[in-house]
């Protein structure tokens, strides 16, 4: 196969038009930088991870979004709500009780190919090139400097482009980490998703329409129920793969329709309304970048870490970094530095998220574990779970650690995700 090379023609190159990749290529090309998008897939494409949470707002209001989610269909969302298997309610925790009710405390569940389609047409309206159906096969490097990439379009042509910094926004492919060895599972959150979508199933009213919920499957597991519009809902159970294939059971609806039977609330929401008859599976191994940054290359969105989706922080930590990553390449191309070091602040605060949503998350998967015992023994702790529930992850919630400790361990911070140069240089 031949390759051509292209004459160095962009500022930044970007693997992958998710929302991480959208983002930031939205806030590099505004300033002005030659910027281009390399999509595997052509839009709209499926993805799943369809709940927001409200702190995505500073990065949607950021490249100009809300205007247009404003004006869409999605279903806005106020609050989450947690069900036990006998059907029993908490108290949904609304996010207008800690954050304006107007902007940050609404957000919405959205349909991921519409969502993600708005995102990467709105970074092309800003001024970034998008090759779709063109995916990336190879780094290219000078020494241990990233200096480019080679790609494939759908033609079969291969060729090379060439920037002074390459992002990884790859998803779930993870595409740097997998290939340099620095992918690091996350042992005790190992999960699978299946999933379908059910039309016209039952749902609340008024503001409690696109409240999601996360119904308990007994000490194993978790449902989502996420209202959406068309009248379109959409509904999974995770847990480990073992639990959920017990007795040999493989087929996807068996599986999912047994465990509808393990949870009254979510067996009384299916009772009316019919599947589509799709059902998905997904592996979802929680996992992290040993490194967040190396010379030429930053790693942005699920490619750095991605989490357990209970708490439906994916997109919002995909939409933050992208945002942080724009800010930090933009300050570094004005000032003609795009080392590793200038990533240190961009991966430290992103860690510090990943690592107070990770606390949640452990304590949640515990069986000893329950918010309604915590906030019975510490009242004011509602608060502080509403906000780490909300994504407003970069604050110190020590105290909150602290008063979870009381009632189950709870994991330490991984030493990952700083930038390739400063570990090493520390002998990390
Ligand atoms: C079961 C499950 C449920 C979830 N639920 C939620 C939820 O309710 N809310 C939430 O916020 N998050 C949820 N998530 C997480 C969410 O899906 C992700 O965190 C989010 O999509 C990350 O965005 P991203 O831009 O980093 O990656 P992606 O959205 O995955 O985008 C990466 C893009 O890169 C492209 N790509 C990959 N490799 C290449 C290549 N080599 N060349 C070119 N292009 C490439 C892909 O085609 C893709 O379009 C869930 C995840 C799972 C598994």
């Amino acid at each position: 196969m031949t390759t051509h090379n292209e004459a160095q023609a962009c500022d930044a190159i970007i693997i992958g038009g998710g929302p991480a990749g959208s983002c930031a290529g939205a806030i590099l090309a505004e300033y002005g930088h030659r910027t281009l998008i390399l999509e595997r897939e052509k839009f709209p494409r499926f993805h799943i991870g369809e709940s927001l949470i409200p702190f995505t707002f500073h990065p949607l209001e950021r490249i100009g979004m809300i205007p247009k989610m404003r004006a869409s269909a999605f279903v806005k969302k106020y609050s989450v709500t947690f069900v036990q298997p006998d059907g029993r309610r908490s108290q949904p925790f609304y996010f207008f009780t800690r954050y304006d009710r107007e902007t940050v405390a609404q957000t919405w569940q959205v349909l991921r190919s519409e969502f993600d389609q708005m995102l990467l047409d709105n970074a092309r309206e800003k001024g970034a090139e998008v090759r779709e159906e063109t995916t990336v096969k190879r780094l290219l490097m000078d020494g241990d400097r990233v200096v480019g990439v080679e790609a494939t379009d759908k033609s079969g042509r291969t060729y090379e482009v060439r920037a002074p910094i390459t992002l990884d926004c790859s998803g779930k492919e993870a595409f740097t980490s997998n290939r340099n060895g620095w992918r690091m599972n996350d042992p005790y959150l190992n999960k699978i998703a299946v999933w379908t979508y059910y039309k016209d199933s039952k749902r609340g009213v008024g503001i409690d329409e696109g409240d999601t919920t996360v119904a308990y499957v007994p000490d194993k597991g978790w449902f989502w129920h996420i209202p959406q519009h068309n009248g379109m809902t959409s509904v999974g159970v995770v847990a480990e793969g073992k639990y959920l294939t017990r007795g040999g059971v493989k087929d996807l609806k068996a599986i999912f329709h047994r465990e509808v039977e393990e949870n009254l609330w979510i067996k009384d929401r299916l009772s009316v309304g019919r599947s589509t008859g799709d059902y998905y599976i997904l592996s979802e191994y929680s996992r992290h970048s040993r490194y967040g940054a190396a010379p030429g290359l930053v790693l942005v969105g699920d490619a750095f870490a991605f989490l357990d989706p209970v708490f439906s922080s994916g997109v919002m930590l995909a939409l933050k970094s992208g945002h942080l990553v724009g800010e930090t390449i933009h300050a570094g191309l004005l000032a003609g530095d795009l080392s590793p070091a200038r990533f240190a602040t961009y991966c430290a605060s992103m860690r510090q998220g990943v690592e107070n949503m990770r606390k949640l998350v452990y304590a949640f998967y515990d069986p000893a574990f329950s918010f309604r015992e915590v906030i019975q023994r510490y009242p004011d702790a509602a608060g502080e779970i509403t906000d780490c529930l909300s994504g407003d992850v970069n604050k110190d919630f020590s105290q909150l650690w602290r008063r979870f400790r009381e009632f189950v361990p709870l994991p330490d911070d991984l030493p990952y995700g700083e930038p390739l140069d400063s570990a090493v240089s520390r002998g990390v």
